[in-house]
């Protein structure tokens, strides 16, 4: 009996190509035991000031599967938020900006790293404790980190949303609104929320300076930050025309494969020496 049930499997397997759902639930499952097997890791990507220095940094995941490979970000990410994995990895990327700033200092690197905070993970009620706990922890001040969240975040709950950002404020980090103009972009928002910056995103950068309507876009959104006092960062930039029109137009910093690509810190530190 059990021979010819294993038969019957061994059939199904080599006889149906695996459907998409299948797939889906064997890759979650993997994402679900990532962070334990220690397989995810943050890089860095450098923000660079006209002159082309790096004034800051951005942390991104990485998650390498020993039989998948490298998963992108743009596949496991959205999965770990549809599935509230995402919850789990927050106090791990906090804490790794935190080891990876205090790398840096040491390092003489003194600038702000650029964290990616998912609304799932910002709302969770003990968001404001954690992020303290962690900072006390690593005996870090808050001014070393800049959390990136998307306008998804200001849907729902604005009063909420505005004190909790208040008390992140008040610890010396700042706020940068990812992504911006892709979302739902009620402006009104802006004004009442402790922002520092605003990042644009790639897919209006990738339109510069040729298209008219790209351009008109990231004029706007470069216009209205100055007139709301906002720091505006590129991302995205991948040519030196981009990068032009960009400085010219009053853009505070860039980031993109121009100038470098996401890369380990380990490996950053190396190119300085
Ligand atoms: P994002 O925060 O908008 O990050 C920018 C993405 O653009 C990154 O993709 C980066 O590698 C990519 N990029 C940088 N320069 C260039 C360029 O010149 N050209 C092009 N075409 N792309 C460039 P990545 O690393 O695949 O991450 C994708 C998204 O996943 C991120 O978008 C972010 O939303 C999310 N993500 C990544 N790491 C984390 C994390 O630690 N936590 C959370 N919550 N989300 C994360
Ligand atoms: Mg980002
Ligand atoms: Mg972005
Ligand atoms: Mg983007």
């Amino acid at each position: 009996r059990a021979k010819s049930a294993g038969r019957n499997q061994i059939a199904f397997f080599e006889g149906t190509m695996q459907t998409e759902v299948e797939q889906r639930l064997t890759l979650e499952h993997d994402l679900a035991k990532a962070q334990d097997l220690g397989e995810l890791h943050m890089v860095m990507q450098a923000q660079v000031n006209e002159a082309g220095q790096a004034v800051g940094a951005e942390l991104l995941m990485r998650w390498h599967n020993k039989d998948r490979g490298m998963v992108s970000p743009v596949v496991f990410i959205p999965m770990a938020e549809e599935s509230g994995l995402i919850v789990r990895m927050r106090d791990w990327v906090i804490a790794q900006a935190c080891e990876i700033a205090l790398l840096l200092r040491r390092h003489a690197c003194d600038f702000p790293l650029s964290v990616n905070v998912s609304p799932k993970q910002f709302r969770q009620a003990d968001f404001v404790d954690k992020v303290t706990a962690i900072l006390a922890h690593y005996e870090l001040d808050g001014s070393h980190l800049i959390f990136e969240v998307t306008e998804g975040l200001f849907i729902d709950d604005l009063q909420e949303t505005i004190a909790r950002m208040s008390k992140l404020s008040a610890l010396g980090i700042r706020f940068s609104i990812d992504d911006f103009g892709t979302g739902y972009s009620s402006l009104n928002y802006l004004k009442r929320l402790p922002l520092y910056e605003l990042k644009i995103d790639k897919s209006f950068v990738q339109d510069i300076p040729g298209d008219a309507n790209g351009t008109a876009i990231v004029g706007s959104i470069l216009s209205m930050a100055k007139q709301f006092g906002l720091k505006v960062v590129a991302e995205g930039v991948e040519t030196e025309a981009q990068a032009r029109y960009l400085i010219a137009n009053g853009c505070d910093s860039l980031q993109g494969f121009l100038y470098s690509r996401p890369q380990t810190p380990d490996a950053w530190l190396a190119a300085l020496s």
